[in-house]
């Protein structure tokens, strides 16, 4: 029936199942509007969608994550929240204005452990042999924090720099974490060769699932999950590190 629609769904399932520290905390719709006061573009994940992450986050007790597109701390906020009190997050954000409003939410949504904002073009930071994100020589994996990898990973930043920021959460990711790339579906338009004029890049992602054919299952074990939701078709890529 044409009354039934996505978006109704949506606000159904959030009037049942927002939880109090996540999508019904005063503190994010706070933020949401400070974003959209600044001018910042309505991108961010859904409250069911950032429920959604925090479930995965909480069911393997992730202790440390690493998000690449903070926009306005949306995401951040839920999954910083999933984290045990010693836990590390890591957020990348190429606006400085995006990382100033970030912050300021991070505050009011009183955050602890209070996420990392590193500032700038996400792919230069994670790949500055001198940054905080260089494995230390003589290690596939892992920081010079410490020496253990990402539990979680979280891709919402350019389209298409998605090929380059999976080959990078891949190196920084621990065996047994996982990658979760958003927008894997983009209306359908991956199964294209080519770009639709006037629409996000979908070459990074296709590199991407080129990418884990060609691993032939040694590397990462991934599914592609298809949304529907208030705003358009797109879905979830999640993939854990064998
Ligand atoms: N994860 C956020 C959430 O759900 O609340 C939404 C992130 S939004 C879809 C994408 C963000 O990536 C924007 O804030 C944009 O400024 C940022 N971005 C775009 N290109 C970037 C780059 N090269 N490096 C880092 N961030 C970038």
């Amino acid at each position: 029936s044409s009354t039934l629609t996505a978006a109704k769904t949506d606000k159904y399932l959030e009037s049942r199942l927002s939880h109090m520290e996540y999508a019904a905390d005063p503190s994010l719709a706070r933020g949401q509007e400070r974003a959209n006061a600044a001018g910042m573009p309505k991108i961010s994940v859904s409250p069911m969608q950032g429920q959604f992450l925090s479930v995965l986050a909480r069911g393997m007790r992730a202790e440390k994550i690493l998000e690449i597109g903070t926009l306005a701390g949306y995401s951040t906020t839920f999954l910083a929240r999933s984290l045990p009190s010693h836990g590390r997050i890591d957020t990348l954000e190429f606006s400085p204005l995006h990382a100033r409003i970030a912050q300021e939410n991070f505050i009011d949504s009183d955050l602890y452990p209070f996420p990392t904002i590193h500032i700038g073009p996400a792919l230069d930071i994670l790949r500055d042999p001198n940054g905080a994100f260089a494995s230390p020589p003589g290690t596939e994996e892992g920081l010079p924090v410490d020496e253990r990898g990402y539990d979680l990973c979280f891709i919402d930043a350019d389209k298409g720099g998605y090929y380059g920021y999976w080959l990078e959460c891949l190196r920084l990711t621990r065996k047994g974490g996982m990658i979760i790339l958003d927008n894997a579906i983009q209306d359908g338009r991956i199964t294209l060769d080519k770009n639709v004029e006037g629409q996000h890049d979908v070459s990074g992602l296709r590199k991407v699932y080129d990418w884990v054919k060609e691993d032939g299952g040694k590397t990462v074990l991934m599914s592609g999950i298809q949304t529907v939701g208030g705003k358009h078709w797109d879905g979830f890529a999640i993939a854990v590190k064998l």
